[in-house]
Order: C-alpha cells, then sequence, then structure tokens
C-alpha cells in the first residue's frame, strides 16, 4: 500500500486505482496518460507481465470512456535485451491500443536509447498512420536534426528538457543553454508540424512561450505535466487549452517517488527516507 506522503506522485499499485484517480482528472477537465512504473528489466518475464498489464489497461481505458492514454518505456519493454524484443512489444500495445482508440505515447530515456526509440516510433507511427507519440530531449545536442526528421512522421511529439544526465560531448548542461534550445525547438515544431505538439514541462516560461507561439502561428498544441506538480495550474490551464497529467502507477513506485522529492523541497527528502526503509 502507498502511504499517503507518495499518494501525491504516485496514483496506486493497481490499475482500479490509477482509473479512479483519472475519473477525478476528467471531472476537472484535466485527462490523463497512465504510465505503469517499470524499467531496464533484464528478464523476459517483467517485459511480459508489464506489457501485458499495458494491453489490458487500454481495454480498462476504452471500456470506461475516460479521457486517457498510455505511456511506456523502451526499457521496461525489453530494449536492453534487444531491439527486437522492444520493437515486437510495443508494436503488440500500439495494435492493440489502436483497436481501441487509445493513444500510445513512448518516453524517452537516455541518450543511447535514442535511435532505437526514435527507428521504432516512426515505423509503428507510418504503420498505423498516427495514435501514437515520442518524446524528444531539448538537451541533447542532436534534438534539432531529430525534431525536422519528426515534421512529417504522422503522431505527436512531446518536447521535455530532458530528465537524465547525458555526458558533454553528447548533451547542453547549462540551464540556460537548455532553456534556448526548448524555446527554438517549439518555434520550428509551432512553424511546421501540423499539431500534434505536447508542451512537456513544469515551467511557466516554457508554456508562456508556447501559448505566444500557439497565437502566431495557429498550430494546436497540449499540455503535459506530472501527477503531484503544480497541479493547481494544471486546473487552471485546462480551463483554455488541453491539458494531459503524466499518471505513473503500479508495485513500483519507490525509486520514481524518490526521484520527483529529491527535485523538491530539501525537508520533504527525510520523510521520504523513513518511508522507502520502512
Ligand atoms: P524545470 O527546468 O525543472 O524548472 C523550471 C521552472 O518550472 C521552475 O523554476 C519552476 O518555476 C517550475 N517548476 C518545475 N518543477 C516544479 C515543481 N516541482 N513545483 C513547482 N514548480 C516547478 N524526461 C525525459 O528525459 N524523458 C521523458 O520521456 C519525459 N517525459 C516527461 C513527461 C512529462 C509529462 C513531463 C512533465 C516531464 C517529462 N520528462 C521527461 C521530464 C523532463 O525532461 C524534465 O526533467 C522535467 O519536466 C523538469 O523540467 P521542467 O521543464 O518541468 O522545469
Amino acid at each position: 500500500m502507498i502511504p499517503p506522503i507518495a499518494s501525491r506522485f504516485v496514483a496506486g499499485e493497481s490499475p482500479a486505482e490509477a482509473l479512479d484517480h483519472v475519473r477525478r482528472l476528467n471531472e476537472r477537465d484535466v485527462k490523463a496518460i497512465l504510465n505503469l512504473l517499470g524499467e531496464h528489466y533484464d528478464e523476459r518475464g517483467p517485459v511480459a507481465d508489464d506489457a501485458a498489464e499495458y494491453r489490458q489497461l487500454v481495454d480498462d481505458i476504452a471500456g470506461s470512456g475516460l479521457e486517457a492514454s498510455v505511456s511506456v518505456k523502451p526499457s521496461q519493454l525489453g530494449l536492453d535485451l534487444g531491439e527486437d524484443v522492444f520493437r515486437s512489444e510495443l508494436s503488440d500495445i500500439v495494435d492493440a491500443a489502436a483497436d481501441r482508440g487509445v493513444f500510445v505515447w513512448i518516453d524517452m530515456e537516455d541518450h543511447t536509447t535514442t535511435d532505437a526509440t526514435l527507428d521504432a516510433f516512426e515505423d509503428v507511427a507510418r504503420e498505423h498512420d498516427g495514435g501514437v507519440g515520442v518524446c524528444v530531449q531539448a538537451n541533447l545536442r542532436r534534438t534539432r536534426a531529430d525534431v525536422e526528421r519528426l515534421a512529417d512522421v504522422p503522431g505527436k511529439v512531446r518536447f521535455v528538457k530532458g530528465a537524465y544526465d547525458p555526458p558533454a560531448d553528447v548533451a547542453y548542461a547549462d540551464a540556460e543553454r537548455i532553456d534556448r534550445e526548448y524555446r527554438d525547438l517549439l518555434e520550428y515544431a509551432f512553424e511546421h508540424y501540423d499539431g500534434g505538439i505536447a508542451v512537456g514541462s513544469h515551467d511557466p516560461e516554457m508554456i508562456d512561450y508556447a501559448k505566444g507561439l500557439h497565437e502566431r502561428f495557429g498550430t494546436g498544441f497540449e499540455i503535459q505535466m506530472l501527477m503531484g506538480v503544480r497541479e493547481d495550474a494544471q486546473y487552471e490551464l485546462a480551463e483554455e487549452y488541453a491539458v494531459w497529467q503524466y499518471v505513473p502507477y503500479g508495485g513500483r513506485w519507490k525509486s520514481y517517488f524518490y526521484r520527483r522529492v529529491t527535485e523538491g523541497s530539501k525537508n520533504l527528502r527525510f520523510a521520504i527516507r523513513a518511508v522507502l526503509s520502512s
């Protein structure tokens, strides 16, 4: 059972608890992106289990009438075991989701996985003519070229600053530089994409910048934020824009929760240690 202190960031251990959270969000006009927590599996068992749970989840979403999509991690679907394993599991999930009209996002992990992730995304997006989206990271030097490549691929693109810590030869480390890249990437997308732009950021400056680009180019976009982070802003933005909350759930919640907290207040960290060691 998830302790109350962690339930700010994680919707529960079971799909039923996650869907209850989605119901409450939808009542306030916020849509949901459900993520079953799990990554870097080095055995087939957990890969198959999580893939099966995602296929069941898209069924449950479709049957519930809720406004929700799912987001998967390549290493959760077996990328560490081989690109073929990842592609095969991804393809089965997207096939099931496409049949039921549920959108599938692919999270972006560390820079060594970018090629495999974008290649798999492009193939599956072309095969289904959309219905799937991928994340790109503004801190990577390569991303401008990737964003140009993705302009004529059907589907959506989520723009984030990047949660990993890549080496200096492949990434910018300076926060101001990353912000500048983020703005430039958004500008390119609003000018050249037909829509399908997702602003995955809590940063009010980036969101304001996207609003301005929307005014200028008329291109459609959505805002995505994490569960437990700036939720009041999410509800307020949802009065005017499409807002999607990224909702993690599942038994493997401890390390995710710790990551969220180490980004937040130091005081909270002490409380968290107690929870994690319990
Ligand atoms: P930051 O640059 O961290 O902060 C800028 C400003 O935003 C702060 O000064 C503050 O004003 C505001 N802010 C930020 N956090 C908070 C907070 N906790 N409380 C209050 N205000 C805050 N990364 C990946 O590498 N791959 C992914 O697939 C991926 N998917 C994501 C999906 C979603 C929906 C989101 C929201 C993020 C995702 N990320 C992903 C993480 C992302 O790369 C960033 O690490 C993370 O969002 C922090 O950057 P930021 O733009 O939100 O703001």
